[in-house]
């Protein structure tokens, strides 16, 4: 009979003081479940990551870990943000399961689409990824901000999954691969789809929040966002390179305007000179702009030492 694989779910939190108990509650009764089934093997557990909270979040987790089932902690040892947080917990979980799953502490992602991607994963994908089936509970706001980022990120060329956070599930060897990406700017999201291997989406509908309050205000939103984007992709910096050459082309055309009118005598002393510089050198600059742009974009590929190819498979004789 086949193994039932080692299942880790990693949770990051930060100031979950409020949510922690609840949790973990519905993510045992959930291990319980698939255990009784058989469908993970008896060894699986729940990582809480504690990214330097400064609430009761690490006692509650301490607490969890010597009193409860399946609780395990890592204390971070000061704030370095979700993604970060995420990673680290990936990290220490990456030897030590067959699988894991990622999951926000405040019980917005559905914790019974777990299942479901244990199923897929039982199929044969190494990456599962939880995608929002709705966001009614978002406000009008998120909904439309969010709509924006992953429309700009698609014209940007990046490659990521309309209406998935970090939700996810991870094979052993997906993460050990992730693991690969050292890069400090982290945009999970980004990442996981230039892993490869075989994917596929579950839906679920995601939830209010069960308690305490979002850690993503709108600045640190929009900062992701530009993050998002400025981790990815050069094309920015190739946007500049392009508007001057626009500018160079509307410099022709007011040239030839401006001496017609000069000719003419339609026109006031010192004018034409004036227009004809101010686009030649506008566009001059931005073209230089992002010429210059282009080699700091292609430098800031090669720190990011990301690797060229993950090999799946290598039949030898
Ligand atoms: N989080 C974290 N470090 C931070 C901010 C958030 O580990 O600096 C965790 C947080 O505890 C939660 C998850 O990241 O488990 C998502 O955060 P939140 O629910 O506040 O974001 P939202 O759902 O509002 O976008
Ligand atoms: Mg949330």
């Amino acid at each position: 009979m086949e193994k039932s694989p080692v299942l880790a779910i990693v949770v990051p939190c930060y100031k979950e003081e409020a949510v922690l108990h609840e949790t973990h509650k519905r993510l045992s009764l959930l291990l319980d479940k698939l255990i009784a089934e058989r469908h993970i093997s008896q060894d699986s557990y729940i990582l809480y990551v504690n990214d330097g909270s400064t609430d009761q979040t690490w006692p509650i987790i301490k607490d969890l870990h010597q009193n409860a089932p399946y609780a395990c902690g890592l204390n971070l040892a000061g704030n370095v943000g979700h993604q970060n947080a995420l990673m680290a917990g990936l990290n220490a979980v990456k030897e030590r399961c067959d699988v894991a799953i990622s999951i926000d502490a405040d019980l917005q992602d559905d914790v019974n689409a777990i299942p479901e991607m244990l199923e897929r994963y039982r199929e044969g994908c190494d990456i599962v990824y939880g995608v929002r089936r709705e966001r009614k509970t978002d406000t009008f706001f998120k909904r439309s901000t969010a709509l924006a980022f992953y429309k700009l990120m698609k014209i940007m060329g990046v490659k990521s999954v309309y209406n998935h956070a970090d939700y996810r599930l991870m094979s052993c060897r997906a993460i050990q691969q992730l693991c690969r990406f050292r890069e400090r700017n982290l945009y999970l999201r980004g990442l996981v789809p230039l892993i490869g291997y075989q994917t596929a989406c579950v839906y679920y509908n995601r939830d209010k929040r069960f308690a305490g309050e979002s850690k993503y205000p709108f600045k640190k939103m929009l900062n992701f966002a530009i993050d998002g984007i400025t981790s990815f992709s050069v094309k920015p910096v190739r946007m500049v390179f392009w508007l001057g050459c626009i500018f160079i082309l509307i410099a022709v055309c007011v040239t030839i305007w401006t001496l017609r009118a000069y000719y003419f005598h339609d026109t006031v002393p010192g004018w034409s000179s004036l227009m004809i510089s101010l686009w030649l050198v506008g566009g001059t600059i931005l073209v230089s702009l992002g010429i210059v742009g282009e080699y700091i974009g292609k430098i800031y590929i090669e720190v990011k030492n990301r690797p060229r190819y993950n090999e799946e498979e290598l039949l030898l004789r």
